[in-house]
């Protein structure tokens, strides 16, 4: 197959300005104008069609156009498009406040929405350091995150994420929050189990905390899977003990789920797989479905009864985003949620992670592969150079865009996060499109690693 600029593709060049996307490597590059989609497969204006191995940047749980959602959506445009979410309501909205507070840990019992998964970390931050001030906390200004994490590009967002790629341009503009050595088992000495590791990275937070708690809002994490970071992994036990961490030193723990959600890693929630609640539990991406930007703040009502007094008190959480609370939106998530609760999802994902593992495995042979990891339903292979010593690639040979590059002409939409191959389908992947999936992207590996 060879890539031609359409129409609309040349078009798009011609006009658009495209996220986390150097400009100049295209048309080198092609710019895919997709037409339709349908399930796990996106259709583009020359009838080629690939495989959304990334579930279009982790939002689509369902497969593309999901009927379900989709009529949902379809009913709900009919009745309420949009409207002001101060003093106004509506259905949707608050059956979904309703059943996120079922389907999450117990003891989150507010639900604040915002409209993409940035202004929730925004969200998320400002209402802890708020909580305290309102509390009389007034030294408490800061945050706590762990080195390789992301959650988000906003100002706020990106303070604290320790992303190079994303912050270091930016760095003189930004809070400059605590970063705390993350518990990502990539980085534990040979032999050492996950466990042991987050045990002792447990203990950098424990000797920060002790230092610094007086100071600190909260702490923010991607419970399990760091995503942006390069999909790296760690072990529950981690995310108990900084719970036990958060309590013993008065400083929030922020959860923010918002790649990791929805089922991404086994359990509806990752939280669950360590039997906490977080103070904040941020979700957006997964929430529709894939559908529509949506996000949502969970909190406690301790938290939330802090903020509730007289209005000349200025106690009031000020953040407001136009759309917020969207009737479409909500309803999309709403159509989501029944789908959970409908069909045996999670069951479902156990199966085809297991499938996903078996098809993954033998990659970890590859010479120039360091380590496969998996957690549910995203499995990682990390490219390197020198596979003894974990050498990685250098940067500008960009392997990963190889990668890419063959997988798009071979009918999968894979994006690595530089020379780190992940796999995050949606749950409608079957097993012989898991199988599909994986040896284009082994082809597409070999291709760029010879
Ligand atoms: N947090 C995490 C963990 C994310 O993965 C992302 C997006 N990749 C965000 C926050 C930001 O969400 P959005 O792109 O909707 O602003």
């Amino acid at each position: 197959m060879t890539f031609q600029k359409t129409d609309l593709a040349q078009r798009d060049l011609d006009s658009v300005w495209h996220p986390c996307t150097q400009m100049h490597d295209h048309p080198r590059v092609p710019m895919i104008a997709i037409t339709h989609g349908q399930g796990i497969w996106l259709y583009d204006d020359h009838g080629q069609h690939y495989l959304d191995a990334v579930s279009s940047w982790w939002t689509n749980l369902f497969g593309h156009a999901e009927p379900h959602i989709a009529s949902a959506i379809k009913d709900q445009l009919e009745q309420l498009e949009h409207v002001i979410f101060a003093g106004f309501t509506h259905q949707p909205a608050v059956e979904l406040a309703e059943r996120l507070i079922q389907i999450t840990p117990s003891g989150l019992e507010r639900v604040f929405y915002a409209d993409n998964g940035s202004s929730a970390v925004e969200v998320g931050l400002k209402m802890s350091y708020h909580y305290w001030r309102n509390c009389g906390y007034h030294d408490k200004t800061r945050f706590a995150t762990l080195s390789g994490s992301y959650h988000g590009e906003t100002l706020g967002a990106l303070s604290v994420s320790d992303v190079a790629l994303y912050r270091s341009t930016y760095a003189p503009l930004l809070l400059t929050p605590v970063i705390v050595p993350s518990p990502d088992a990539y980085q534990r000495e040979t032999g050492e189990s996950w466990k042991a590791f987050a045990h002792r990275r447990l203990a950098d937070m424990r000797a920060v905390f002790e230092q610094q708690a007086d100071s600190l809002c909260a702490v923010i994490v991607e419970p399990l899977v760091q995503c942006a970071g390069g999909m790296r992994m760690y072990h529950p036990s981690y995310l108990h003990g900084l719970r036990q961490l958060c309590d013993e030193f008065q400083v929030h723990m922020i959860a923010d789920e918002i790649a990791v959600g929805f089922g991404r890693t086994g359990t509806l929630f990752a939280c669950e797989q360590a039997h906490i609640r977080p103070d904040f539990m941020l979700l957006s991406k997964g929430l529709t479905g894939g559908f529509l930007p949506l996000a949502a703040v969970l909190t406690t009502a301790e938290i939330y009864a802090a903020f509730y007094a007289e209005y000349t008190s200025h106690k009031a959480f000020l953040h407001s985003h136009s759309y917020t609370g969207n009737p479409l939106a909500c309803r999309a998530a709403l159509a989501t949620l029944d789908l959970f609760r409908d069909r045996p999802v999670l069951e479902r994902n156990h199966e085809l992670a297991a499938h996903l593992g078996r098809m993954v495995a033998p990659l970890v042979e590859h010479p120039h592969v360091a380590e496969v990891r998996q957690t549910g339903m995203i499995a990682a292979v990390e490219l390197v150079q020198d596979k003894a010593s974990r050498r990685p690639f250098p940067a500008v040979q960009r392997r990963g865009l190889d990668v890419y590059l063959y997988c798009l002409k071979h009918g999968v939409l894979q994006r690595p996060l530089g020379d780190i191959i992940y796999f995050m389908p949606p749950y409608c992947i079957t097993t012989e499109e898991i199988e599909l999936m994986v040896r284009t992207a082994t082809a597409g590996i070999n291709h760029a690693t010879s």
